[in-house]
């Protein structure tokens, strides 16, 4: 994993700007997602991976999922839960749940179910984003969405930006996985897209 709650500082924290102490499971580093205690296992040459659950194996998607994707869904979780007025522990968020109905739901990359609905979707291989789907589905169920592209994906942020202009006003945010910066994107509403299928006719499949 890339991220870690510490508990002395009440911060979300990635790996490299930790440092180098070594007994993370004494000061209770713990699991963003599920709350299980972490080590500090930092793999040689590895820019994504610094900590591991102790006992459980990793809650995250491990197989099918690319490295550079589970960053992004790290990167933004840290950025937006340092953001939000509370302490990590007391937001529920988690990475690949269902949303919508059992006979239709939709997996989000990352969601927030408290003290706000959000819906995020990290974009790195554009083949099926779906997002219009998807977007509906969150609507549904009361969440609103976000777009969050890595600078290592196979289309640039400026550009899903400018083909989903043609439906909103919506600024996608933007993940460098490898310095690990984030510059944050608008919050999509009911009020700021359409979702009449016509609008999004401009829209190129990968995304739509
Ligand atoms: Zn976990």
């Amino acid at each position: 994993m890339l991220v870690a709650i510490n508990p002395t500082t009440d911060r979300v924290v990635a790996g490299p700007e930790w440092g180098h102490e070594t007994d993370c499971a004494e000061r209770g580093y713990q699991c963003l997602f599920c709350g299980e205690q972490l080590t500090y296992t930092p793999a040689a040459g590895d820019t994504f991976d610094y900590f591991s659950h102790v006992s459980a194996p990793t809650c995250l998607p491990d197989a099918g999922s690319s490295k550079h994707h589970r960053a992004g869904q790290e990167l933004i979780s840290q950025y937006i839960c340092n953001t939000l007025p509370l302490s990590p522990q007391a937001i529920a968020i988690a990475v690949e749940k269902h949303v919508g109905p059992p006979s239709g739901y939709r997996i989000a990359d990352v969601l927030i179910t408290h003290p706000i609905r959000l819906v995020i979707e990290v974009v790195y291989k554009t083949s099926a984003v779906h997002l219009r789907d998807r977007l509906q589905t969150a609507f549904r169920d009361g969440y609103r969405g976000l777009v969050a592209v890595l600078d290592t994906a196979d289309v640039s942020a400026a550009r899903i930006e400018h083909h989903l202009s043609a439906v909103g006003s919506i600024k996608v945010a933007r993940l460098d996985p490898v310095q690990r910066s984030v510059t944050i994107g608008s919050v999509i509403r009911p009020a700021t897209v359409t979702l009449a299928p016509d609008a999004w006719e401009s829209v190129p499949a990968y995304i739509a």
